[in-house]
């Protein structure tokens, strides 16, 4: 652990250090990567394929998956060991279990519109419920996470000798001579009936906190530009280590030029045609094109905005890798300072500033 001069401890305190590698070229790099346009990688039921900084190199603090399950389709029971879970469901509907250090277990139901968070380590599952396919984008806390190292159950199983698993699990050595020898990931069962209304009387044993946030449910922030929402550890207190939102942006209308001190920003596009500029200091600035399918980044501190290019409403939702939900908007910062100062450092008449916006406005039209 580093320590100050004094024999303080960091501990507690971010880690200033340099500049991730891919950031510190002359150039910035690119902050988009093509997911919906890479090879689906196809399983028994289903498909996915994935971001990280293999693929996308400047996703150093956060990585995502984008999956979809058929009807019955069971994303086997796993955990991932170093990163925690956010996910939207983009169609269709699914069932999730899960299970904390408490053995508390959650079972619930998914439809359009609703997030998931699963802290880092905790085990669960996820299930197509049909009618038709359920696709989702899963976002990770970590860039190095990868979907295809993760924990799986059959895998585990599967290398433990069935002595060892008869003497644990209280049963003959022959109850496990047909379980997998490998790692299952996708397997097609059958859909499973409802849940019940009403659980039988000390059947649960729930957690305090529910996994499940309906994110379509919560009433827009609205702007002249568009909407927005957001699902901070505030709204949703199990979502500690990330947030959330869903920016739906009109056509010709903007994301206003902003930045996040405490967190990186991972994107996917829904729907429409966008146009995102990164400015990265030391005069470099990055403009790329994003459509539905594809991801964006914009690493913490780094300023933005995003432009509506097409003729539709743009839809985009975003995770941070903090759970409180930070910005700080050019407007804001304008607003906020004297014109005098302002035309000091712009050179240019204090007049200038007369009609500027008198504080953050989101999504201007
Ligand atoms: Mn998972
Ligand atoms: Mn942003």
């Amino acid at each position: 652990m580093a320590t100050g001069i004094d024999g303080d401890s960091y501990a507690g305190q971010p880690p200033y250090g340099p500049m991730s590698a891919p950031l510190q070229g002359k150039e910035l790099p690119t902050f988009r990567y093509a997911l919906g346009a890479a090879p689906n990688i196809p399983r028994d039921g289903g498909w996915s394929k994935e971001a990280t900084v293999v693929n996308f190199p400047v996703s150093e603090k956060l990585a995502g998956v984008l999956m979809q399950l058929e009807p019955g389709a069971l994303r086997e029971l796993h955990w991932h060991a170093n990163a925690a879970e956010w996910a939207y469901i983009i169609r269709g509907r699914c069932r999730v279990t899960t299970i904390d250090p408490q053995d508390q277990c959650e079972i619930v139901d998914f439809s359009e519109g609703d997030v998931w968070y699963f802290p880092r380590g905790h085990g669960h599952s996820i299930q197509g419920l049909g009618p038709g396919p359920c696709e989702f984008i899963l976002i990770f806390d970590n860039g190095y996470f990868s979907e295809f190292g993760t924990f799986s159950i059959t895998d585990w199983i599967g290398h433990v000798p069935a002595e060892v698993l008869a003497k644990n699990f209280k049963q003959p050595a022959a109850t496990f001579a047909n379980f997998p020898k490998k790692e299952v990931y996708l397997v097609k069962g059958p859909v499973p009936p409802p849940l019940p209304a009403d659980p039988a009387p000390g059947s649960l044993n729930a957690p305090p906190e529910t996994h499940r946030y309906r994110m379509l449910a919560q009433k827009p922030q609205e702007f002249p530009g568009g909407s927005m929402r957001i699902v901070s550890r505030k709204e949703f207190p199990i979502s500690t280590t990330m947030t959330g939102a869903l920016l739906r942006i009109k056509p010709g209308a903007l994301r206003e030029l902003h930045w996040h001190p405490n967190a990186d920003e991972w994107q996917y596009y829904i729907k429409g045609r966008a146009r995102m500029t990164v400015f990265g200091s030391g005069g470099r600035a990055r403009t790329e094109e994003y459509g539905p399918g594809d991801v964006g980044y914009a690493p913490q501190g780094f300023g933005h905005y995003i432009e509506n290019i097409g003729d539709d409403e743009l839809e985009l939702v975003l995770a941070f890798n903090d759970g409180e939900y930070q910005s700080i908007s050019a407007t804001a910062w304008f607003a906020a300072n004297p014109p005098e100062l302002l035309a000091t450092n712009f050179g240019v008449p204090a007049s200038t500033f007369a009609g500027f916006p008198k504080g953050e406005t989101p999504m201007p039209d």
